[in-house]
C-alpha cells in the first residue's frame, strides 16, 4: 500500500492511528535534533515530525523541497497547533521514510505567492499547477463543468462529439489549417466552433444537444484571448427565442448555485443592443452600477434613432461641440468634491492614445444646488441645469462631458464610465449581474469590402417580421455613403447575447432553417452561389430534408470560469494555456517540422531571407 491516508485527511480523531502518507515535500524545518516536514498532495498538507532517532537516517538521505516522500508513523496531537490548515491539529510522528523520488530544486517556490515570474511559471507549468491557488482555479474549472453537466443532463441534452478535422470556412476569424498526408495539397481545418455540425444533429432529430468543445481561432491574441478555448455549446429544436432565453439563464443561475452557493433569484434584466449602446456605450455593459450615458447630440446619419438632447447642446458658440459630430455627458456620483488635481488626470487619461480623445469638460453640481463648468463661457446656469436634468445628475455629482467623432466618442465614453465605476468602487468581484443583450443588427456594414457581413454567423435567422424585406430587397449597397439607408441595415437578427458583469459570456441565435433564406443569406454576404455551394453545400442540402426550427447558443468556458473565480484572465484557468504571441513555451510549439514530414505533406516552404 502506497498510502493509508491522504495529506489532507487526517483530523484530531484519528489521533494514535498508524498512518502512510505519500506526496511532495513542501518545506524542510530543522530545529536542533527535530526535523519538520510540511508533506503536500492535491488535498492538503500534513506537517511531519522526525524525532532525533531517524537523525542517521536523514544524514544518509537529505531531504530537498519537492522530492517525493512516502512516511509511516503515528497521528499525534499537536502542542503548538495551526487552525488554519484542516489538518492543523495533528502532526505525523514518522517511524520510517522512503524516498519515492528525488527533484531538483524548483526554479521558483511552490506556494501561493510565488516567486516565479509569468514566463517562468508557464515554461515550468507542471510545477505551478501545483500550487495552491491555480488547483483551485481547475478545482472552480471542473465544478462549473459538472454543474453544467448535471443541469444540461437533467434537462435532456445529449453530448454528442463533432470532428475537429473539418472544412476550412473562414467567416469571422482565420482558421488553422491542418495538412492532409493522404490528400496531398488539402488541407483540414480546426472548427471555429461545431456550428454548422450541431445544426446538423438537429436536421437528424437529435432535439437537444450539447459539449463543452474546444473552439479554435487564430485571431491576434488579446489578454484574454487563446487560440484553442472552450464552449459549452447547445442547440435545440422547436424553439423560439424566449424557450433558450429561459432554459439557458437557468444553467447560469444553476453554475452560480453549484460553484458559487449565490442564489440568484432575481430575473435576468433584459436590454436591445440600440439601448444599450444608447445607454452605456457598448453592447456589453456592466450593469452593476448606474451612471447612464446622456447623448446631448449625436450626428444626423446615426444608425441609433433615440435619445436626442441635441438642443441643449447646440448653437452656443462653443466651437468644441458646435463642431463636433457627438457630445455625450455621465454623471458621476460625488463627483463635484473631486479635486482640480483629479479632474487633470481624468483629462490626461481620456487623451491617452487608447482613448482619443482631445480633452474633457466637466460641470461641477455642487451640494449646494449651484453649477459650475468648465464651459462656463458659453453655457450659462440655467443651460447648465437643463443638460444636468438631461443626465439625471444629483447635487454632489460631476458631470464628465466628450464630444468627437460617433464611433470613437461612445467608446471613450463607454471606457470613461468602467473607469470611474472602478475607481468609486462600484465594480465588485463578488457581485454578479446577469443581463440579456437582444434585438442585435443582422448585419455590419464593411466599408473596404462595401459590402454586409453578419454581426453573429450567416447561419442566424432575421426576426420573423424582417424576413420579407429581407428576401424582397437586393443586398447590393449602390450609395456606399449612405449604406444605412439601405434597407438591409434596419433588419435585426433573431440573436441573443447574455452578458456578466460587462462581459460577453456567450451568444447564439434563432436560426435559419430554410435552404431560400439561407441561400438569400449567403448573397447578401457577397457569396456566389457556386461559392455557397463550394463552402456549405453540405447543410443547404440538409436543409432540404425536413429541417426543424432550431436555435442554440455557446458559452464561454474559460471566461465564465475566470469571471466566478474573480480573475481578469482566462489563462489562470486552463491547465496548459498558451502565451499571447499563441506559444505553448512549455512544449516550445509551434515548432518546425523535418524534411521528411514536410515531403510527406507535400509541403514545400518558401525560403525567408
Ligand atoms: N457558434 C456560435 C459562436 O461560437 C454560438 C452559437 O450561435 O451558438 O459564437
Amino acid at each position: 500500500m502506497f498510502r493509508s491516508h491522504t495529506c489532507g485527511e487526517l483530523r484530531k480523531s484519528d489521533v494514535s492511528k498508524e498512518v502512510i502518507l505519500a506526496g511532495w515535500v513542501q518545506t524542510v524545518r530543522k530545529f536542533g535534533a527535530i526535523t519538520f516536514i510540511d508533506l503536500r498532495d492535491r488535498y492538503g498538507i500534513t506537517q511531519l515530525v522526525f524525532n532525533e532517532d531517524l537523525n542517521p537516517l536523514l544524514d544518509q538521505n537529505p531531504l530537498g523541497r519537492e522530492f517525493v516522500l512516502q512516511a509511516t508513523g503515528f497521528v499525534i496531537e499537536r502542542s503548538n497547533k495551526n487552525l488554519t490548515i484542516p489538518t492543523g491539529e495533528i502532526e505525523m510522528d514518522v517511524r520510517s521514510f522512503k524516498i519515492l523520488n528525488k527533484s531538483a530544486v524548483p526554479p521558483f517556490t511552490i506556494q501561493d505567492d510565488t516567486d516565479g515570474g509569468d514566463d517562468l511559471r508557464m515554461k515550468y507549468r507542471y510545477l505551478d499547477l501545483r500550487r495552491n491557488a491555480v488547483k483551485k482555479n481547475l478545482e472552480l474549472r471542473y465544478s462549473v463543468n459538472r454543474s453544467a453537466r448535471n443541469y444540461l443532463h437533467e434537462q435532456g441534452f445529449m453530448d454528442i462529439e463533432t470532428p475537429f478535422l473539418i472544412k476550412s470556412t473562414p467567416e469571422g476569424a482565420r482558421d488553422f489549417v491542418v495538412p492532409s498526408r493522404m490528400n496531398g495539397g488539402q488541407f483540414y481545418a480546426l472548427p471555429q466552433s461545431p456550428q454548422t455540425f450541431k445544426q446538423l444533429l438537429m436536421v437528424s432529430g437529435y432535439d437537444r444537444y450539447y459539449q463543452i468543445v474546444k473552439c479554435f481561432r487564430d485571431e491576434d491574441l488579446r489578454a484574454d484571448r487563446q487560440p484553442e478555448f472552450t464552449q459549452i455549446d447547445c442547440e435545440m429544436s422547436f424553439v423560439e427565442q424566449e424557450d433558450i432565453l429561459n432554459m439557458f439563464e437557468k444553467l447560469i443561475k444553476r453554475i452560480f448555485k453549484d460553484v458559487k452557493n449565490i442564489d440568484y433569484t432575481d430575473a435576468v434584466e433584459r436590454t436591445t443592443w440600440e439601448d444599450a449602446m444608447w445607454t452605456f456605450g457598448n453592447d456589453k455593459p456592466d450593469i452593476r452600477f448606474g451612471m447612464k450615458i446622456c447623448t446631448l447630440k449625436k450626428p444626423i446619419s446615426v444608425y441609433l434613432n433615440k435619445h436626442d438632447h441635441a438642443a441643449l447642446i447646440n448653437e452656443a458658440g462653443f466651437p468644441v461641440f458646435d463642431g463636433a459630430e457627438t457630445v455625450l455627458a455621465v454623471a458621476v456620483p460625488g463627483g463635484a468634491a473631486f479635486t482640480r488635481k483629479q479632474l487633470d488626470e481624468l483629462t490626461e487619461w481620456v487623451k491617452r492614445p487608447q482613448i482619443g480623445m482631445k480633452g474633457l469638460a466637466y460641470i461641477r453640481y455642487n451640494e449646494d444646488g449651484s453649477l459650475k463648468s468648465s464651459i462656463d463661457k458659453f453655457y450659462n446656469e440655467d443651460r447648465l441645469k437643463l443638460i444636468a436634468s438631461a443626465v439625471e445628475a444629483k447635487q454632489g455629482d460631476i458631470i464628465l462631458v466628450l464630444a468627437g467623432a460617433e464611433e470613437r466618442t461612445r467608446k471613450a465614453m463607454s471606457e470613461l464610465r468602467l473607469e470611474m465605476g472602478e475607481q468609486l468602487g462600484l465594480r465588485k468581484k463578488d457581485e454578479f449581474k446577469l443581463l440579456w443583450v437582444l434585438d442585435f443588427p443582422l448585419f455590419e456594414y464593411a466599408e473596404e469590402e462595401n459590402r454586409w457581413v453578419a454581426r453573429h454567423h450567416p447561419f442566424t435567422s432575421p426576426k420573423p417580421s424582417q424576413i420579407q424585406t429581407m428576401i424582397e430587397n437586393d443586398p447590393k449597397i449602390s450609395d456606399a455613403a449612405n449604406y444605412l439607408s439601405h434597407p438591409y441595415a434596419q433588419i435585426q437578427a433573431n440573436a441573443y447575447d447574455m452578458v456578466l458583469n460587462g462581459n460577453e459570456i456567450g451568444g447564439g441565435s434563432i436560426r435559419i432553417f430554410q435552404r431560400a433564406l439561407q441561400e438569400k443569406m449567403f448573397e447578401a454576404l457577397g457569396m456566389t452561389q457556386e461559392e455557397a455551394l463550394h463552402k456549405f453545400g453540405f447543410l443547404l442540402g440538409a436543409f432540404e430534408y425536413g429541417a426543424p426550427p432550431h436555435g442554440g447558443i455557446a458559452f464561454g468556458f474559460d471566461r465564465l470560469c475566470s469571471i466566478l473565480g474573480g480573475s481578469e484572465s482566462i489563462r489562470d484557468f486552463i491547465a496548459f494555456p498558451k502565451n499571447n504571441s499563441g506559444r505553448d513555451v512549455m512544449l516550445d510549439a509551434p515548432s518546425t517540422i523535418d524534411d521528411s514530414q514536410l515531403k510527406e505533406l507535400s509541403i514545400q516552404l518558401q525560403k525567408s531571407n
